[in-house]
């Protein structure tokens, strides 16, 4: 058996909503709770400088502010909270063995996974310089921001077709930029995309730079053939080219779908009796803070449903 301080309960991976979440319902159930949440906890929501979905914020809210919170109440709780990511993961004995990016090894009884996912981007120096300021990896969280104003979707495949579809609600006109010919978006969204006169899609193109000074106010595409230059005004661009699931710690480990997300039931158990999942990293569809909370919940009352089981 192991070392006595190395030994939690619970372990929880990750530092987001899903995490944090699965941590207040654990620790709060009085059950001894490790998260390693990296160096800079708070996960995909401290790109965000205003947040209006989440529940219980009338006034917008700082992705940082919230994450800081969410932080606090798992710690008050009695959640330990390492800064410290995991390296290795052994599920294939009991107690689950762990070891932290430090060299620590730690053991646990349950795991859950909550690593998220990481929005794609283009890698241009003017998209990270205007991330918040007009560029989006979230159509649903910032189309809002557009109402009555011209966006600029990046993409062509479901994500981007189903993003530029969405974002007709607010914006005047949604433009949408992709480098092939054709979309990669199934038949039954290209046909959507082509009947809805807001949308024009411009095929053939790249984005070559975000134009702008303190905020967004338009967009540089080279024709991908001829090389001729076209500019759009717009003050929103969305990059909609995919997510990667943070699973490369568990590749060979557990079940991960063809674009390596995590595949977990509606009681979020992996193919590993007793690893859990939550939140981006198990959910290709939704991507939303108050699901991936929702879920680190579901994940934490099922850890806690499993170690009483295997007391029994
Ligand atoms: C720019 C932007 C704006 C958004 N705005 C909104 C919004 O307004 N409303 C909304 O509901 N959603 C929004 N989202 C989506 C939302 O942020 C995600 O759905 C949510 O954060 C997912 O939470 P999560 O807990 O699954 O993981 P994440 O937030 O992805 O956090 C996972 C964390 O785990 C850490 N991690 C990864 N691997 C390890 C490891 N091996 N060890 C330890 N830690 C690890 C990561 O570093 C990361 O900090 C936005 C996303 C982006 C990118």
């Amino acid at each position: 058996m192991t070392d006595q301080t190395s030994h939690f309960d619970i372990v929880i991976i990750g530092s987001g909503p899903a995490a944090f979440t699965a941590a207040i319902y654990t620790a709060r159930g009085g059950v001894p709770t490790a998260l390693f949440g990296g160096v800079a906890p708070g996960g995909q929501l401290l790109q965000t400088m205003e947040i209006e979905n989440f529940p219980g914020f009338p006034e917008p809210v700082a992705g940082a502010d919230l994450m800081q919170n969410m932080l606090k109440q798992a710690a008050r709780l009695g959640t330990r909270v390492f800064s410290e990511e995991i390296a290795a993961v052994d599920f294939t004995r009991h107690p689950f063995s762990l070891t932290a990016g430090g060299g620590g090894a730690y053991t646990a009884g349950a795991v859950i996974i909550a690593t998220g996912a990481q929005a794609r981007w283009l890698g241009l120096p003017s998209e990270r310089k205007f991330v918040g300021k007009g560029v989006s990896g979230c159509a649903t969280c910032d189309g809002f921001f557009f109402r009555g104003r011209p966006v600029c979707v990046v993409g062509g495949g479901d994500s981007a077709a189903e993003d530029a579809l969405f974002l007709t609600k607010f914006a005047s006109k949604v433009y949408m930029v992709h480098r092939r010919d054709e979309l990669r978006a199934i038949f039954r969204l290209r046909e959507k995309l082509k009947a809805n006169p807001k949308i024009e899609i411009i095929y053939g193109h790249v984005l070559e730079e975000i134009t702008g000074d303190a905020k967004v106010t338009g967009v540089n595409l080279r024709n991908v053939k001829t090389g001729e230059a076209r500019h759009i005004e717009v003050p929103g661009v969305f990059i909609a080219i995919g997510h990667d699931p943070a699973t490369q710690l568990f590749r060979d480990k557990l079940n991960l779908d063809d674009e390596g997300y995590i595949v977990a039931d509606c009681f979020t158990a992996t193919s590993v009796y007793g690893v859990f999942a939550a939140g981006d990293v198990m959910d290709p569809h939704y991507k939303q803070a108050v699901v991936a909370a929702g879920n680190g919940c579901k994940a934490a009352m099922e850890a806690l449903g499993y170690l009483e089981e295997i007391k029994a």
